[in-house]
């Protein structure tokens, strides 16, 4: 039943009719059919990167896997969780459970709910994290399923070991794909082919991402796009949901600048595997 994220509100299930075993049984026939589905696994470096980079997923109707690699408990931590001291926690376990709060109620309006992985997130590390636990973790948790992971295009530590280990697990057979981590991604603002705006000739934010690829072997330019323009429907809902990371918000929009529309109305995915 891993798979099976998505809330049963979202699922239409037939009713048991009372006069029938055959009728009685059908619905459960259903949940056996549900669970057979392979969902698309999104890893999620932190709580927020799922609902900020791929609503689109999460809104739809398919079968949808959120993983938050860095979703331990930071209790006896050796980090300067600078972070949460710059959003104004003095008790950085409590602040991690306020914002696993605020994910559960973001996905929530998707009718999702997140795993969290064990792995303490970079502000509350002294030391570098091996990648081979963090691939093992993830393939046992999602053993199947087309893996998207952070494209790390503003080099974030914790996105680079996510992207790392999705490649890792690329390079066994894997299906992995990479998406446009916003808002790190759009820091220059998206590029004019996924805005669809004319380019500016004084402004290419694919070069930041060239760079922050570089070494993988990847260049984003070569591969096809899936580029989603969410509907104003669509779009209102994740604003919504985004603005459930309440504690998070302000130090973000401070870095990487407003969160409205024309950031988060784009997203955009790459498969890197047939
Ligand atoms: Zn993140």
């Amino acid at each position: 039943m891993l798979f099976r994220q998505r809330a049963p509100a979202r699922r239409t299930r037939a009713h048991p009719h009372e006069s029938s075993w055959a009728n009685y049984l059908e619905p459960w026939r259903t949940i056996e059919i549900a669970s057979a589905v392979v969902p698309t696994v999104i890893l999620s470096p932190h709580p927020d990167d799922a609902v900020l980079s791929l609503w689109h997923l999460l809104d739809g109707d398919g079968e949808v896997v959120v993983l938050n690699v860095f979703g331990g408990s930071p209790a006896g931590h050796h980090g300067d969780a600078w972070w949460d001291r710059l959003t104004g926690a003095a008790d950085s376990v409590a602040r991690v459970a306020e914002r696993h709060a605020e994910d559960r109620a973001a996905l929530a309006m998707a009718g999702r709910e997140a795993v969290n992985l064990d792995f303490l997130d970079g502000q509350y590390r002294d030391a570098e994290l091996p990648l081979e636990p963090v691939v093992d973790r993830i393939a046992q948790a999602a053993p199947e399923g087309l893996l998207l992971a952070p494209g790390a295009l503003d080099r974030h530590r914790d996105h680079l070991i996510v992207r790392a280990a999705a490649l890792a697990l690329g390079a066994r057979g894997r299906e992995v794909g990479l998406y446009a981590d916003v808002p790190h991604a759009t820091v220059y603002g998206w590029p004019a082919w996924v805005s669809g705006e004319p380019p500016d000739p004084l402004l290419d934010p694919s070069v930041h991402w060239d760079a922050a690829l570089a070494g993988t072997g990847i260049s984003l330019r070569d591969l096809p796009a899936d580029v989603h323009a969410l509907t104003p429907e669509a779009l209102d809902r994740k604003l919504a949901a985004v603005r459930a990371y309440r504690t998070q918000l302000p130090a973000l929009e401070a870095q990487f600048g407003a969160l409205g529309p024309e950031v988060l109305g784009r997203e955009a995915t790459w498969r890197l595997t047939p």
